[in-house]
């Protein structure tokens, strides 16, 4: 007998009819002989409605209000979930964040899990019932408010439950059937992966890819909670997430060596942000990153020429979150006398290709691999960054899916047949 944590996604519990079907899979989890402690979002897509109708109220509305209409979508899944359950014959009690022992800082939508102090989880465990807790949301200790995660925190809430409870596993159920080695939408012929490491998966989510969030990656790595993201439509078995150390509890696919690469990663969130004729001076980057920084843009690659022998002047090219890049652009502009630099180009038509791999660290001319197949497919690189892992790229937006599409195959991560996907958002 296990404790099994499962996260069922907004769109496992759109409806009614979807709400029975999760509690059917929870049930049979539990006759299985399992505890059974669930994390549930919100249905469908009912925290972007509420954010909406918050907006119709107020043009900013109060972040302690918005937290407090935002968790209540958890409540209706929750609650929902249990009677499912209830009128299944068995016992069900759910819970809020606070109920839970969730403890978070105060930052409301973007609070951070301090504490968990499950000891009403614990009790309803020892009498036998099935435990629901909300996801995405908790409570502030000084302030006696409740909070929020910040968009996908149900994820963390999950993972978060697992370690304090010492589950055995925590199982992430959404629309799609695990980690795939691409996204199936942009790359048909993507493979669902048996495993992936926790490092992996991380420079995934940080580089694109959407099926687990990277908070809640981060805090199975740091609390060693084996996560299998799986399908809520299928009973197939899904893609372990292995911390150091970690092994596949049912054993099978053990691999012998890891692979080179074990997945690409798109991105068309980003926009690059050229910085036209710089002072090659010490100190000019640090005023302008200063300045980016203080805009609170993320910056992501940053890549500066060589300066131009006649002037003494250089370009500095950087990438962040096109949602970012009208402040920043606005911040640099008003300091551009003190930094002395000539214009400023703004991009968003770009893409981001990542090619993610623990391998990398003992094999060579992985990223020749890369360059060459986006030659031969007559793409053109404008930016490369690296890490120990991964190799990004950035090319023309519209160039991104064919650019991933040869990237895969040449890396020899191509399956047999198209990638079956059910409805395919991830959540
Ligand atoms: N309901 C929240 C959201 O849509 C939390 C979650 O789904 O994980 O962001
Ligand atoms: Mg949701």
């Amino acid at each position: 007998m296990a404790l099994i944590v499962q996260k069922y996604g907004g769109s496992s519990v759109a409806d009614a009819e979807s709400i029975k079907r999760v509690a059917k899979r929870i049930v049979d989890t539990r006759r299985a002989g399992h505890d059974v402690v669930v994390a549930v979002s919100a249905m469908g897509d009912t925290t972007d409605e509420l954010l909406d109708l918050a907006g119709q109220v107020a043009p900013i509305p109060a972040p302690r209000e918005l937290d407090m209409l935002l968790s209540s979508g958890e409540r209706i899944s929750m609650a929902l979930l249990a009677m499912a359950i209830h009128s299944m014959g068995f016992e069900a009690r759910s819970f809020t964040g606070s109920q839970a022992g969730m403890i978070t800082t105060a930052d409301h939508g973007s609070a951070r899990i301090v504490d968990v102090t499950p000891i009403r989880l614990r009790e309803a465990l020892d009498e036998g019932a099935i435990v629901i807790v909300a996801g995405f949301q908790g409570f502030n200790r000084d302030t006696r408010d409740i909070t929020t995660l910040g968009r996908g925190g149900s994820d963390t809430t999950a993972v978060a439950l697992a370690a304090a409870l010492e589950a055995d596993v925590c199982e992430i159920y959404s629309d799609v059937d695990g980690i795939f080695t691409a996204d199936p939408r942009v790359v048909p012929k993507a493979r669902k992966l048996g495993t992936v490491s926790s490092e992996e998966m991380l420079e995934l989510a940080a580089n694109g890819a959407k099926v687990l969030y990277i908070r809640a990656v981060e805090y199975a790595r740091r609390h060693g909670v084996l996560i299998h993201a799986r399908s809520t439509f299928s009973p197939n078995v899904g893609t372990y997430v292995l911390g150091p150390g970690m092994t596949r509890p049912d054993g099978e696919g053990e691999v012998m060596e890891e692979p080179i690469v074990a997945g690409v990663a798109t991105d068309l969130g980003q926009a690059k942000i050229t910085v036209v004729g710089v002072p090659d001076v010490p100190g000019k980057a640090a005023e302008i990153f200063k300045v980016v920084a203080k805009s609170g843009a993320n910056v992501d690659m940053i890549v500066q020429n060589v300066s131009a022998a006649a002037t003494a002047r250089t370009d500095i090219s950087f990438t962040l979150p096109k949602t970012d890049a009208a402040t920043a652009l606005r911040a640099l502009s008003g300091d551009q006398d003190e930094i002395g630099f000539e214009s400023l180009i703004h991009d968003d038509q770009i893409g981001k290709l990542s090619v993610v791999g623990a391998g990398m660290r003992t094999h060579s001319g992985v990223s020749a691999t890369l360059f060459e197949a986006l030659s031969i497919a007559g793409i053109n690189i404008e930016m490369i960054s690296t890490s120990e892992i991964r190799i990004s790229v950035v090319v023309r937006g519209d160039d991104l899916a064919e650019a991933a599409r040869v990237v895969h195959r040449a890396y020899g991560l191509d399956g047999d047949a198209d990638a079956v996907v059910h409805a395919g958002t991830g959540r």
